[in-house]
């Protein structure tokens, strides 16, 4: 028997007839998510797509998902390896690029499909430590006591059951140095229902502190089942930060970007970043301008509470840390 949440993963949308079915969207949309669909799959998790206003091809959750002609135009400057992670990468499945944190990418699957993606072209199946290779990067971590914290990533480390992710933190947590586990995801947006007692029974139970950063990038993301979620992650004694990715038409004004503050932080999340685009090949259409983005990062902070404010951030191949757009 599948959990719930592992249901809702294999049930996701991913023919694109069916989608502009039920969002009751024209047809003439179907050729071009067909083919953009081949690059990089349509996916779509049903609850999801029930946030979306049905016939608005304008909205900002469809807008994120969407296969479109745009992506695969080759623009200059636009690359399939954006960041340069190949540099950074000693051992399959871990990335060592900025001192003290590792970040691993556990698997290749996701709950949702981001057409945005700066991961939509890396090569996974070359990158995925799998049971067999989990030794090696084990055997990293705990080779270089520098390491303090492990950063959860992929794909969606949450896309994995709570029993191979027990599995792998019980053996982080015999490593002396490390103090902090960090868990990047966005399934709690996309398919909340992977919120759930063994979720939180097992975060409750790790020794190392952890911090859990999602993935939200417009408010309508956050319906009841959304915050019921964010709730009981909470209370498991998790620190909740949430990134965004500033993207046009989406969420590229004062508005949207303050009410997601104002309702991330009414759930128990802190805004930590607003990245800029990363500049992956096929899409450049989200990209908003660096002035614009500093314009709408300084009205962001005339209006809200310090503690409100994500910063607004780049990833510079060969940079220290993400930098703050300002330097
Ligand atoms: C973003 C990122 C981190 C974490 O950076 P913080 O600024 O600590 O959030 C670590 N490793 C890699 C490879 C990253 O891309
Ligand atoms: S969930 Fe995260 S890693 Fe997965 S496609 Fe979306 S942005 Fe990329």
């Amino acid at each position: 028997m599948k959990n719930p949440w592992q249901k809702a993963l294999i049930e996701a949308i991913t023919d694109p007839k069916e989608l502009l079915e039920v969002l009751e969207l024209p047809h003439d949309l179907l050729s071009e998510m067909i083919n953009a669909s081949k690059l990089f799959p349509l996916k779509v998790p049903r609850s999801y797509m029930a946030r979306m206003q049905k016939g608005n091809r304008h909205d900002p959750l469809l807008l994120q998902v969407l296969p479109i002609d745009l992506e695969e135009k080759e623009v200059n400057g636009y690359a399939k390896d954006p960041l340069e992670e190949k540099k950074y990468n000693p051992v399959p499945g871990l990335l060592h690029k900025y001192k003290s944190r590792v970040l691993l990418t556990m698997t290749g699957v996701c709950g949702v499909h981001c057409r945005f993606c700066f991961r939509r072209h890396f090569p996974y199946n070359d990158n995925n430590p799998g049971k067999s290779g989990w030794n090696d990067v084990i055997s990293y971590i705990a080779n270089d006591t520098s390491i303090h914290e492990v950063i959860l990533s992929g794909g969606d480390p949450l896309a994995m059951n709570d029993h191979l992710l027990s599995d792998f933190t019980e053996k982080l947590a015999e490593i002396p140095h490390l103090k902090r586990l960090r868990i990047h995801t966005r399934m709690p947006i996309v398919i909340p229902e992977r919120v759930n007692d063994e979720l939180i029974t097992w975060i409750s139970q790790l020794s190392l502190k952890t911090t859990v950063v999602i993935h939200c990038n417009h408010t309508n993301e956050i319906d009841a089942d959304v915050k019921l979620g964010l709730a009981k992650l909470a209370q498991s004694g998790a620190l909740l930060l949430n990134q965004s990715v500033l993207l046009k038409n989406i969420n590229d004004n004062v508005e949207t970007l303050c009410e997601l503050s104002e309702n991330l932080f009414a759930a128990g999340v802190l805004p930590y970043y607003l990245h800029v685009l990363d500049k992956v090949q096929g899409a450049a259409h989200f990209d908003i301008d660096r002035d614009t983005a500093k314009q709408l990062h300084v009205e962001l902070t005339a209006r809200l509470s310090g503690y409100l404010v994500p910063r607004l951030v780049k990833t510079t191949p060969g940079a220290p840390a993400k930098l703050s757009i300002y330097t």
